[in-house]
């Protein structure tokens, strides 16, 4: 978006220099000129009308992470039941999801457009970083159990202060073409075949904000992660450093 912005302000310099360059030949008149900054300064307008608040949001995201979080808390000391990636999470998230797997971007605008994947951001008890490789956007069945996960880890908060506590989400809907590019980056991490990442359905939580104690955080999440695993509704797949879910039902 920045690009685009930076690209379109190169051009509309470079328009203007030449139309000065003509009044002062004159080859156009000066109200001639005078008309034509007019409409470049409206179209400037409505271009940066309709994209400065993405990208003040996208700021705005990131700055909003980084000044509330209070103190580390993560998400490693777990103890978890893991269903199997390859045997369990793969086969489900291509059968919910009538395989459909993301490919790239020209798949992904088309599926957000058919509001067959949708935007999420925060929610209460959650919270999506502005990662690279990986869209902030899930099916809306997983949108549902990301909000009832994050309210569920709300309600089974004890302490007072750890009310406003929060989970982050790490990674979410990743095109194959952006996990390429993390196999390259992490060769040794990354998984072989198509990532359940790449159909919308799963999302990875990498620690929790905590305004309190921090075992208090954890506990919280472990229960009501695992209440939603035995009531069927989603998956779990304990990592290294952070958990993956997928969202089955
Ligand atoms: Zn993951």
């Amino acid at each position: 978006m920045i690009k685009l912005l930076l690209v379109s302000f190169f051009i509309c310099s470079i328009v203007s220099f030449v139309l000065l360059i003509q009044v002062i030949r004159k080859k156009i008149s000066f109200w001639r000129f005078c008309v034509y900054m007019v409409i470049q300064l409206l179209l400037g307008f409505i271009f940066f009308y309709k994209t400065i608040p993405r990208i003040e949001s996208r700021f705005r995201n990131i700055k909003h992470h980084v000044v509330v979080r209070s103190k580390d808390c993560d998400c490693k000391k777990n103890d978890l039941i893991k269903n199997d990636y390859k045997t369990v999470h793969r086969p489900m998230a291509i059968k919910v999801t009538n395989n459909g797997l993301i490919l790239d971007h020209k798949v992904l605008k088309k599926r957000i457009k058919l509001k067959k994947l949708v935007n999420v951001v925060e929610g209460d008890g959650f919270y999506m970083i502005n990662a690279k490789n990986s869209e902030q956007c899930l099916t809306p069945l997983a949108e549902k159990r990301l909000k009832e996960l994050g309210l569920l880890f709300r309600s089974l908060i004890e302490n007072e202060e750890n009310k406003k506590d929060y989970f982050v989400i790490s990674s979410m809907t990743r095109t194959e073409a952006q996990q390429e590019n993390i196999r390259k980056l992490y060769p040794r991490a990354a998984t072989k075949g198509f990532s359940t990442h790449s159909y919308g359905v799963s999302f990875d939580i990498s620690e929790i904000i905590s305004f309190g104690k921090c075992s208090s955080a954890q506990k919280a999440l472990k229960l009501a992660l695992s209440k939603m695993q035995s009531e069927k509704k989603i998956l779990l797949c304990p990592e290294t450093k952070c958990i993956h879910v997928t969202v089955i039902k």
